[in-house]
């Protein structure tokens, strides 16, 4: 037989591995024997006691010699525990009355979900073309860039509820269903009813909701058995146990992640709570299932920073080292955005303040995961005495030379593909989505060497990684400057340079001889502004406007940041695209009355009262609940309203508001939530034009103007 597995999970109770394997019409549910083999390390007398613990509970154990970790590199004696079914090891809890607690023993492969460790023993890709005899033929090579696929079918369900979206609950009356692109207005019994025959006909793989995690999959649940309809969402009836919504903090912000609802026998993706699947759709998932052995269905749900962990699990245990219990294992990993913001060493050139003409932009593709893979750095490599004469920039460590790490080889084929696929993207999309996913994989990988909770952190190599990036930083400014070009800003990996264009060649040619790595020219700017701080005027790294290759690009300013309501945002992007027919830096400064008109405009309509209050709205995140806000502020009196009205707002998740009358210390006052009627005689209009007037100052600043020439300009002209 032969097919790809689309899903994959252990049925503990049974004791059995469960395997959805889709052949070429049909899909078939396979129950699997597999032994999940642990260790466990202790001195003579724990041993002897583990022994004799296993045995009563009918498993075998053997003695055995084994390097225990990535860390260590001298064999030791271990105690092998053979349960002989899926045996779900992290249920140590029971042992550790008999072991009266855990001390002297340390536990290893107990904490590895076993659906990827069936996958990386039994050498198989999920998604890859399999052969099913007596064991399992895996048909397709790793390293294939251009694989079959199953011909997934995949369906769109959406529901509408007598509230409106905003407002809706479990309470709430099913008023229609969306099945695919058919939407059906009936009584809720039929629209159940309708639903299971539908999926029946249809057989659907994949089943994709906006929000199914948070609302519409329990929600049809509930609906179901209200109503006494057995309703069928997977290929069997029942639901996994659904895993709760919980928060979480990193770097002192509140994320809130949304419980998640699986199904079985067919692959439940969110839309809304998988962010690789918004980056890379289905083909962007299935490539990345492939490559870290973790289902599609559990993976979707995943950060990719926990996918790079779950790539390390792979090759360590592809390359025979045990994996410590680590018990204070985070999967709730720091968001991505968290990760780009985490310190990447000091290596910033403040910004020429002002307007530069004709500005090259270059950057180093992948930086910091060619440097892991170009200077083998990994947390095995650092400090093997081979590597004596190849030694860390100021940190001296020595690194391995004669063998490969864990990290550099997740790292290669990750940086490989993508170019690969950034190639083949112009012929087809698939390949586009998935250069996107692995993107997003280089990434994060950095980041979380030197995350304390990951598994494979190791500060000695994020510090490494971040020393190379220095030399490699300084000593490509130092070509540049050699090869006379001036350089305006620079950034980890991006420069900004002002010089001959027919030198740029030989300049990437020389860094590469320099540095082992690729510098890439991404264009050329006909004007481009570097912004100043407004309280001392100078230069901040990374925010600046201008044109590249004829298209805006703004960064760091406020028509970027996601808190900016609407009317702002639109402020400075009509500012932005009024200076796009600028082909100079004097006819940009030419053009200062016309932009003046355009602020002039929009203050007129504030305080006419003629802006829409929804384009005035901020959204910003809670980090504590109502009561434990000590002062009545903006988010306080905003969750406030939410809780009069009944709608639990948990730390981590938005609040929408306008703001009604800022200076007032009352919490129904203050603030209007997003949820109620608003009008536009409800804004704070002194409070709006101070924003109106800051978000003008930040973008004309470059043209000589701070706030106070603004305003008065604006407000004379009006008289
Ligand atoms: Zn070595």
């Amino acid at each position: 037989m032969k097919g790809w597995i689309l899903d994959i999970y252990p049925d503990i109770k049974k004791g059995k591995m469960v395997i959805w394997f889709r052949a070429k019409k049909h899909c078939y549910k396979i129950e699997v024997d597999y032994d999940s083999v642990f260790y466990m390390k202790s001195d003579k007398k724990g041993l002897r006691q583990a022994e004799k613990y296993y045995e009563k509970k009918d498993f075998r154990t053997e003695r055995v010699r084994r390097i225990t970790d990535l860390y260590s590199r001298k064999e030791e004696e271990l105690l092998k525990v053979y349960p002989g079914k899926v045996f779900d090891p992290r249920d140590q809890l029971q042992a550790f009355k008999f072991f009266k607690g855990f001390k002297n023993k340390e536990f290893y492969n107990v904490d590895i979900p076993l659906d990827q460790r069936y996958l990386i023993e039994k050498e198989i890709k999920p998604m890859s073309i399999l052969k099913k005899k007596r064991g399992w033929v895996d048909l397709e090579d790793e390293r294939v860039i251009d694989y079959s696929k199953p011909d997934l079918r995949t369906i769109y369900l959406g529901v509408s509820t007598e509230e409106k979206k905003s407002k809706r609950r479990k309470e709430s009356r099913m008023k229609a269903l969306t099945i695919g692109d058919e939407t059906l207005n009936e009584d809720e019994v039929s629209l159940l009813q309708r639903l299971n025959r539908k999926l029946k006909r249809k057989d659907p793989d994949v089943i994709l909701t906006r929000g199914g995690d948070e609302f519409l999959v329990p929600y049809l649940a509930h609906r179901a058995e209200l109503n006494e309809v057995g309703l069928k969402l997977g290929r069997e009836a029942a639901l996994h146990p659904s895993k709760e919504g919980s928060w979480y903090e990193s770097y002192g912000r509140v994320v809130y992640r949304p419980p998640s609802y699986p199904l079985k026998g067919r692959i439940h993706i969110d839309m809304e709570n998988s962010f690789l699947y918004k980056k890379g759709g289905l083909d962007g998932l299935i490539e990345a299932s492939r490559l870290s052995r973790v289902p599609v269905q559990r993976l979707c749900r995943r950060s990719p920073g926990s996918l790079i962990n779950a790539m390390e699990v792979k090759e360590a245990l592809k390359n025979d080292y045990l994996i410590p219990w680590k018990k204070n294992l985070s999967e709730d990993f720091k968001s991505t955005i968290d990760l780009l913001k985490a310190d990447r060493g000091g290596h910033i050139l403040e910004p020429k303040v002002g307007v530069h003409e004709e500005v090259i932009k270059l950057d180093f593709a992948s930086m910091y995961p060619s440097i892991i893979d170009k200077y083998n750095l990994s947390p095995e490599t650092l400090g093997c005495t081979c590597g004596e004469d190849r030694k860390v920039p100021e940190l001296d460590y020595p690194v391995c030379k004669k063998e490969e790490g864990i990290i550099p080889k997740v790292v290669k084929p990750l940086i490989r593909r993508r170019q690969k696929y950034k190639k083949l993207s112009k012929k087809n999309e698939r390949f586009e989505k998935r250069a996107d996913v692995l993107k997003w994989l280089l990434v994060t990988c950095f980041g979380y060497t030197g995350y304390k909770k990951a598994r494979f952190n190791c500060i000695e190599v994020h510090e490494s990684i971040t020393a190379y990036a220095r030399e490699i930083f300084l000593d490509t400014v130092d070509t540049a400057q050699k090869m006379d070009f001036e350089v305006l800003h620079g950034i980890v990996d991006s420069l900004w340079l002002k010089g001959e264009k027919d030198k740029i060649a030989p300049f990437i040619e020389e860094v590469g001889k320099n540095t082992r790595l690729e510098l890439e020219e991404e264009g050329i700017y006909s004007w481009i502004a570097f912004l100043p701080r407004l309280s001392d005027g100078i230069g901040v790294p990374n925010r600046y406007y201008g044109i590249l290759e004829d298209e805006i690009e703004m960064k760091g300013i406020a028509a970027v940041r996601a808190d900016t309501p609407r009317f702002f945002k639109g402020l400075q992007k009509s500012l932005l695209e009024k200076m796009k027919d600028a082909e100079t830096g004097s006819e940009l400064t030419q053009m200062i009355e016309e932009l003046l008109d355009i602020i002039r405009s929009r203050w007129i309509r504030l305080r006419s009262r003629d802006v829409e209050p929804n384009k005035l709205l901020f959204t910003k995140t809670a980090s504590k609940r109502v009561d434990e806000y000590l002062t009545v502020n903006e988010i306080k009196s905003a969750l406030y309203q939410y809780k009069e009205m009944s709608f639990r707002r948990k730390p981590g998740q938005t609040v929408t508001f306008l703001v009604t009358d800022s200076k007032s210390k009352d919490e129904n006052e203050k603030v209007k939530v997003g949820l109620k009627e608003l009008s536009s005689q409800d804004y704070d209009v002194e409070y709006y034009e101070d924003i109106l007037f800051r978000i003008s100052e930040e973008i004309l600043i470059a043209l000589g103007y701070d706030r106070n020439k603004i305003e008065k300009t604006v407000e004379r002209s009006r008289t």
